[in-house]
Parts: C-alpha cells; sequence; structure tokens
C-alpha cells in the first residue's frame, strides 16, 4: 500500500515538473488514459474548426479557385516541409500524400532505380523479416517488379548480408510490435558503404523522437501522420527524397501532379525538380488539411523535449508495473536501454486480448497485437505521470483484487 502511494506521489512531482504539460490543452481529451496515439493519434482541437472552413469556406464558396487561393494545389510540399524539421530535415525534401504503403513501394522502386544508376548489376532488396506486414508485401511485389531477389532478414542480420549485389534496404526505425529502436546512423552508414540505397520507415517514431535524416545522410523516407502525428484517420502519408539524390528519383508512379509542368498537359512526361517528384495525383485535400491544422500542436516544441518526457513516461510505466502487477504475469518485450527504445511498451502476457479488453473496460485504452502482445503508445504531447500511474494500477487489477494494487 505504501508502495502504490509513494508511485501516485512520485507522478504527481513528474507531472509539476513536466514543461510539456500544457500541450495537452492543445487536444480534445477525456478522462480515458488513451495510450494508444501509436496507432491513432488524439484529435487536435484546432481540427473541427479547420476542417469546417476548408468544406463550407473553400469548397463550398471558393470552389475550383481554392486550388490556388487557398493554397490547395501547393499543400503537398508545404506540409512536408512542417513535418521536415520533426524528422530532421531541411526544407524541400517532403511530399505529403498517398498512404505509407504505396510510399514505401514509390521509395523501394526508386531505390533500386538509384542504385543501378551507378552501373553495377545489384539484383537483390534486403527487408526486415519482422516489419509491419505492407512493407513486407511491398517490397516484395517490389522485387519482383525490379527482377530482384528478397532477402528478409532480422535487423541484427542486416549488415552480414550486405554487398555488392545489394541494390536498396528497407528498414523501420522503430518497431511496431515491440517497441525497439534501430540503429539508424549505424545501418545507413553500413548500407551506404555497400553502395546500396536505403529506405527507412518512420511510422513509429516521427513525431516521438528526433530522427536526423539530413544528418545521418538517409537516401529516402517513408512515414504515415496518423500515429504520433495526429492526422486523423487515413491522414495522408510522406515521402522524403534527400536533396542530393532528389535528380535521381525515378518514380515508379509517375503521375502528372509530379510533372514538371502538370498544366502543359503533355504526352511526354519530364519530372519535376525537387520533392515534387514524389506526388502522383491530386491531392486528398480535405484528410491534408486536416492534418496541417494537426501539425500546429507542434508550435514551440522541440522534438528533444519530446523524446526526453517520452523515456521519462515509459521509464515510471516500466517501474509501476513491477512495482504492481504479480510477478510472472507480464514481461516486457520493450528494451530496457535507452537508445534501443521508441515511445511505447510492449508486454508479453497470457490471455493478452481479454486482458486489454479489461483494461479498455475500465478507462485505459492500448492495443493487442498477435499473438500475447500488450501494446501502450506514449505521446508526450498529452500523456501524464498521473496517466501512467494509473494505467498500471489498472493493469494489475484485472487479476483481481489480490493483485498487488488493492
Ligand atoms: C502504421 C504503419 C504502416 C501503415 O501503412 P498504411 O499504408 O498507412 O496503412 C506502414 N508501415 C509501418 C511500419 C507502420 O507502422
Amino acid at each position: 500500500m505504501s508502495e502504490i502511494t509513494g508511485l501516485a506521489f512520485k507522478a504527481r512531482e513528474l507531472d509539476a515538473g513536466d514543461e510539456l504539460a500544457g500541450v495537452r490543452a492543445r487536444f480534445v481529451l477525456d478522462d480515458v488514459v488513451y495510450l494508444d496515439g501509436n496507432s491513432l493519434g488524439a484529435l487536435p482541437a484546432a481540427v473541427p474548426g479547420r476542417v469546417d472552413d476548408v468544406v463550407r469556406r473553400q469548397w463550398g464558396e471558393l470552389r475550383i479557385r481554392s486550388w490556388e487561393e487557398s493554397g490547395w494545389w501547393t499543400a503537398p510540399e508545404r506540409i512536408g516541409d512542417r513535418i521536415a524539421p520533426l524528422v530532421g530535415a531541411a526544407a524541400g525534401q517532403i511530399v505529403v500524400g498517398d498512404s505509407t504503403s504505396v510510399n514505401v513501394f514509390k521509395a523501394l522502386v526508386g531505390a533500386v532505380r538509384m542504385a543501378r544508376l551507378a552501373g553495377q548489376e545489384r539484383d537483390e532488396i534486403v527487408v526486415d523479416a519482422t516489419t509491419f506486414p505492407t512493407d513486407g508485401y511491398i517490397a516484395g511485389s517490389a522485387a519482383r517488379l525490379t527482377g530482384c531477389t528478397l532477402r528478409a532478414v532480422t535487423p541484427a542480420e542486416v549488415r552480414g548480408v550486405l554487398g555488392d549485389r545489394t541494390a536498396a534496404v528497407l528498414l523501420n526505425h522503430v518497431d511496431y510490435r515491440t517497441g525497439r529502436l534501430h540503429d539508424l546512423p549505424g545501418l545507413t552508414a553500413a548500407v551506404h558503404a555497400a553502395g546500396a540505397v536505403v529506405v527507412w520507415d518512420l511510422c513509429h517514431s516521427a513525431g516521438a523522437l528526433p530522427v536526423g535524416l539530413d544528418a545521418h545522410g538517409v537516401d529516402l523516407a517513408v512515414g504515415c501522420t496518423y500515429k504520433y502525428l495526429n492526422g486523423g484517420p487515413g491522414s495522408p502519408a510522406y515521402l522524403y527524397v534527400r536533396h542530393d539524390v532528389q535528380d535521381r528519383f525515378d518514380s515508379p508512379l509517375p503521375g502528372w501532379n509530379s510533372h514538371a509542368e502538370p498544366f502543359g498537359m503533355r504526352p511526354d512526361y519530364t519530372p519535376a525538380a525537387g520533392a515534387s517528384r514524389g506526388r502522383v495525383g491530386t491531392p486528398d485535400i480535405l484528410s491534408m488539411l486536416a492534418l496541417e491544422a494537426a501539425l500546429e500542436v507542434w508550435d514551440g516544441v522541440p522534438v528533444e523535449s519530446v523524446r526526453a518526457k517520452s523515456l521519462a513516461l515509459t521509464d515510471f510505466f516500466l517501474e509501476c508495473v513491477a512495482a504492481y502487477v504479480p510477478a510472472g504475469r507480464v514481461e516486457s518485450l520493450t528494451p530496457v536501454a535507452h537508445e534501443e527504445r521508441g515511445s511505447q511498451v510492449a508486454l508479453r502476457c497470457a490471455d493478452a486480448e481479454a486482458v486489454m479488453k479489461r483494461l479498455i473496460e475500465r478507462g485505459v485504452v492500448g492495443d493487442f497485437r498477435h499473438p500475447d502482445v500488450l501494446r501502450f503508445g506514449f505521446t508526450p504531447l498529452y500523456v501524464g505521470f498521473a496517466d501512467v500511474e494509473r494505467a498500471a494500477a489498472v493493469l494489475a487489477r484485472t487479476w483481481g483484487d489480490g493483485g498487488g494494487a488493492g
């Protein structure tokens, strides 16, 4: 009992010293402990009003004039530039649009084509065998289309399979299941040393920790915007193409929006310069402008502060779980070392699906990943330390009142 009081007290102190505590007011939230922002970020308060304006005024009144007057046409690049500082990229290298899956396709086929420009016959694509499934499926198709062999290996094995046959390597920055953070600088350097091109999937890192795309010389990257970037269900993804490889990026989906002169309506394709080369067709304006409003929650919020709080939150959750949950009930899959940890905690436990259902009924929302994983995502913009303590206490109680938190 004294331990519980102690951790609740500690939570209060940590919340009092939290420089990001005020950012929570920029979101629409209730008293549910929402630990699923790594799947669907919460609603930023600015979004409903913006969507209303986009629909009623921009579409309803200005109609076609909005492509110019409301900045619709340039939204993919403009919003890309808003995401850029969050992933350590200078302006002019990111376009927003399409789903992550589609951008993985563009990036990976583009990467193979780029690798072959050097003249060597490179015929292997390396992919993380533990990846979020869509990346693996797309990589398989990209391999067939480009005449490559697909080599699926664990991230720890990647360095050992790189060689002069490697064309492209597709990796996840943070593993969606375990929350493990992979070594982006080191693996990028290893891929480059082999003469190959690297594509990073940032779905579980962008908005949760510094990525440093430019600093580490990443070639291509993709990510979604509905997890830690809170863009809303199905909000468009983004594609990063580093400045000095943009001229060599040959998109496998060269739609009219990526033409150098989209309104020239020419029969022959000439790619646009710059990040716009990653565009395809008409952008999904309603979702995209909802995302633009959502990104305003980042005003004045350094991603380094977000990372510091994220690590403090996950450390504190592990501490509370260790104190409250009876021994042997759960086993953490999340690395203890900070340099290997994303912004989530994954706990393996028997009957995980039923346990998560009980948690959700009691106001703590995480998610279940097949077959036996409880996943808890910590979005530092709106999750506090008292939430973390409560989540662990409720988790302990799912095994009955004798569970240590009574
Ligand atoms: C969430 C996620 C996706 C989602 O792909 P969509 O095309 O946006 O549905 C892809 N890859 C990874 C690693 C993810 O975590």
